[in-house]
């Protein structure tokens, strides 16, 4: 469950130069202007299904707060019904998304999921109810969505999006929304679209700040060429270690929806050669110019990725903490309870944040991950140390760093305190 930490200096080194504020879009290229997507397009594909004829009468007053927009009418609204989208991910941004998708009368809505309804997820995924816990949440969206608008058709695809499904998946759609949360899902969505020629409407969020932008259409910018290696291990925690507003992604789920729906109108100005940054705390909208990299290898000329790659290892190579978990000495919440009630002396470090403290510990000493380098100098290099958090990641990385220091007699609570809940305690509150 990761979520991208945007880095400004990294981009305005692809990127040249930054262009914030209104009216700074790029100088129109060719074809800029025009639709992009098959259904919205004169020359439709072969593959494309043909417009619809026009709209039951049900329909039309469905509908008729678009149908007496100029930019929409009814011609919008049958090539919104004749459109195909696919959303990967119904989570996080994948909830509002699909819920205005379906509303608007996107005509073929698919969803990729093989996740769980959890308790964590409804302060976000707005598309769920409490009584929908336990159960999967493309079958729950499924079913809201159906609700919602039953005249329109949802392909549920229940899988992980893979190197060796995503081609044929995304085959039968026109716009892809990427509502996922983690970097080798969004290169194989983006690599995956740029082969097919399909746009892909993409955002992210991370505790108040959010992404969007449209890649590869009209020959724009691709998310390769923003940014062409996944983050460097620790520089993109969570959305579940580093938390996120609720509201967030409904906000950059409705506007990759605006988005789509811009796309298969042929209306308006896209959002692509631009990535939005949306600061809910400050309230600010800022707008940063992308440009096209020449030495993007999916999108540029010299382009060395002709097909889908192993994303997992291209992410998990700079993606993951330096040192795999089997090289981090463990000791399970059970093996750790037994020797606490023997009465060993272990020395409990806490790595988590003061605030996380607040909510729950089992009586650990306090320093936060990112202090531990400043502050190694409170620790015992000698004392019998076992480093907990909340999942057992970050206290493996605390590990790997005082293995480093010299600390030979420290190890990691393997699952940190989820597991110790799980396991030992039932009573500790779990978040
Ligand atoms: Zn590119």
């Amino acid at each position: 469950m990761l979520e991208f930490v945007w880095n400004e200096e990294r981009m305005m080194g692809v990127n040249d130069r930054d262009v914030r504020g209104p009216e700074r879009k790029p100088p129109p290229e060719k074809g800029d202007a025009a639709p992009a997507v098959p259904s919205a397009s004169k020359e439709r594909g072969s593959d494309a299904p043909s417009l619809p004829a026009s709209l039951s009468h049900e329909e039309m007053l469905r509908y008729s707060r678009h149908l007496i927009l100029p930019e929409v009418s009814l011609e919008g609204q049958l090539k919104l019904k004749a459109a195909r989208v696919l959303l990967v991910g119904a989570g996080g941004l994948g909830a509002p998304s699909g819920l205005y998708l379906a509303a608007a009368g996107v005509g073929r809505l698919g969803i990729v999921d093989f996740d769980v309804v959890e308790l964590t997820n409804l302060h976000r995924q707005i598309t769920f109810g409490t009584s929908d816990i336990g159960r999967s949440k493309l079958e729950a969206a499924a079913e809201r969505l159906r609700d919602l608008n039953p005249e329109i058709n949802i392909l549920a695809h229940e899988t992980r999006l893979t190197s060796e499904n995503a081609l044929e998946i995304l085959a039968g759609y026109d716009v892809i929304v990427d509502g996922t949360d983690n970097f080798p899902a969004r290169y194989l969505i983006n690599d995956a679209c740029v082969l097919l020629g399909k746009p892909d409407v993409y955002g992210s969020v991370f505790r108040f700040q959010g992404q969007a932008s449209v890649f590869g259409f009209a020959n724009g910018p691709c998310y390769r060429c923003l940014y062409p290696e996944p983050p460097p291990p620790g520089g993109a925690p969570s959305c579940a270690e580093a938390g996120v507003l609720g509201v967030l992604p409904g906000i950059i789920g409705s506007i990759q929806v605006a988005e789509t729906i811009k796309l298969i109108l042929g209306a308006g100005e896209i959002l692509a050669g631009r990535l939005l940054l949306v600061d809910a705390l400050k309230m600010t909208f800022r707008e940063l110019r992308v440009r096209k990299n020449p030495a993007c290898p999916v999108c540029g000329p010299g382009k060395t990725i002709r097909k889908l790659v192993d994303y997992e290892t291209f992410c998990g190579a700079r993606g993951q903490p330096v040192e795999a978990s089997t090289a981090i000495p463990e000791i399970s919440p059970r093996d750790l309870k037994t020797r606490i009630d023997a009465g060993e002396n272990i020395f409990l470090l806490d790595v988590r944040e003061p605030r996380e403290y607040e909510i729950c510990h089992i009586g650990g000493y306090l320093i936060p991950l990112a202090e531990i380098p400043t502050r190694v100098g409170e620790l015992n290099p000698s004392r019998d140390t076992v480093v907990y958090c909340r999942r057992g990641e970050r206290s493996a990385a605390a590990v790997a760093f005082l293995k480093r220091a010299g600390f030979s007699r420290v190890r990691n609570l393997r699952g940190g305190l989820l597991a110790w809940a799980e396991d030992v305690d039932p009573t500790l509150p779990r978040y």
